[in-house]
């Protein structure tokens, strides 16, 4: 039996209160002023112009392709380290995705294999009508560089940012990058409406077809009529009313989060072969919103290895899991094209995501420490 786990909701009373209050408004029916005001409160929160609220990160991924136009015979690059979802959209469309490797430091997209790959993808004569970067697990991949080889191939940029909401890079806010962004409200992430998504972008056409498509692609007028097809992806009203609260608290469960980490840090530090994934979390250039804390341990230097550790945790009741199987590796997208370093598979083999909740006590977070540092002979 698992009694502490790595990411579950955070939510309680406050939560509760503005369900409850949305239910009894009586907007129950997917539409209505929670929905809108979630909308406008996350875009004010990250600093894009329009949001649209949808019933998962997965589906905004899908809209945004959808919307402009990718299908197949395109070819996307897009991070090897992620969450299948994020290629999973690109294969919904049609698109072949390309898998690009990660730098060792903190998994995200390597620009250097990205700049190489493009360009050797346009002069073979492919399609690259997009790029989605990921931002792994709360930290900002270089958004500005991807930002620069996008603009040069003429291709649109899609920021998976799914895991980095309340992250920044170089100042401005994750969800408030490329062509659009994407978050995640699912109950593992930073905050949750149990299950939704959102995209934010500057671009009112877009942001407009997607809201379109989200909601069956209906015509403005007042019997049925659809020239394109739709989508049912809107997020409930309800939900939205659970995301407000949640935002509300979003502040206080990133440093919650944030405190977790420098505490695993501390324990860390000077332990031969073991480091935490990403370098400092608030610099010049990075805030992580802290979303996973994950633990490279180098089974050589170490003395142990990321499965042994997660083996003495799990008998301990404390759940951990090793960082996303890269994609390039996974069955079901062995046809894909990749351009690797060996980055992403060497650190999903020695990497190790550890208990970083919010609504984690201390009593709870005391006794993964004590069980880690024994495992880890820190
Ligand atoms: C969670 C996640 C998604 C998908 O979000 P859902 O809301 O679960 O559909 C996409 N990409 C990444 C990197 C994720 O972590």
């Amino acid at each position: 039996m698992l009694s502490t786990l790595l990411s579950p909701p955070d939510v309680g009373d406050l939560e509760q209160r503005a369900v409850m209050q949305a239910m009894q408004s009586g907007w129950v029916a997917p539409a209505g002023p929670d929905l809108l005001a979630f909308e406008s409160e996350v875009a004010g929160r990250v600093g894009a112009k329009h949001a649209v609220a949808l019933s998962s990160g997965t589906a905004a991924l899908h809209l945004a392709l959808v919307s402009w136009g990718v299908g197949p015979g395109d070819i996307v690059p897009v991070s090897t380290l992620t969450f299948a979802a994020t290629a999973n959209a690109i294969r919904y469309v049609g698109a072949e995705p390309c898998f690009i490797d990660c730098r060792d430091d903190d998994g995200n997209m390597d620009v250097g294999i990205l700049a190489r790959t493009v360009r050797r993808l346009i002069s073979e004569g492919r399609r690259v009508p997009a790029i989605v970067p990921v931002d792994l697990l709360g930290r900002c991949a270089a958004l500005d560089a991807v930002a620069e080889i996008a603009k040069d191939a003429g291709a649109r940029l899609l920021c998976d940012s799914a895991e980095s909401f309340g992250a920044t890079y170089r100042g401005r806010a994750a969800g408030s990058w490329g062509d659009a962004s994407v978050l995640s409200f699912n109950g593992n992430k930073i905050m949750t409406t149990s299950g939704g998504g959102m995209l934010l972008t500057d671009d009112g056409v877009l942001a407009a077809h997607v809201r379109k498509l989200s909601t069956q692609a209906r015509e403005p007028v007042p019997h049925y009529e659809h020239v394109e097809i739709g989508f049912n992806y809107r997020l409930s009203n309800i939900l939205a009313a659970l995301g407000r609260a949640q935002l509300s608290r979003l502040d206080e469960m990133i440093a919650r989060r944030r405190e977790w980490r420098s505490r695993y840090r501390e324990l860390v530090r000077g332990v031969h072969g073991v480091r935490v994934l990403g370098s400092s979390d608030v610099s010049d250039d990075y805030r992580d919103n802290c979303w996973l804390t994950a633990l490279i341990i180098e089974p050589g230097e170490a003395g142990t290895t990321a499965e042994r550790v997660a083996r003495a945790l799990f008998s301990e009741g404390i759940e951990s899991r090793p960082l996303w199987k890269p994609m390039h590796l996974q069955p079901v997208f062995a046809s894909s094209p990749a351009a690797l370093n060996g980055n992403a598979e060497r650190l999903f083999r020695r990497g190790l995501s550890l208990p970083s909740g919010s609504g984690m006590t201390e009593p709870q977070f005391d006794q993964v420490i004590a069980v880690l540092g024994k495992a880890l002979k820190a």
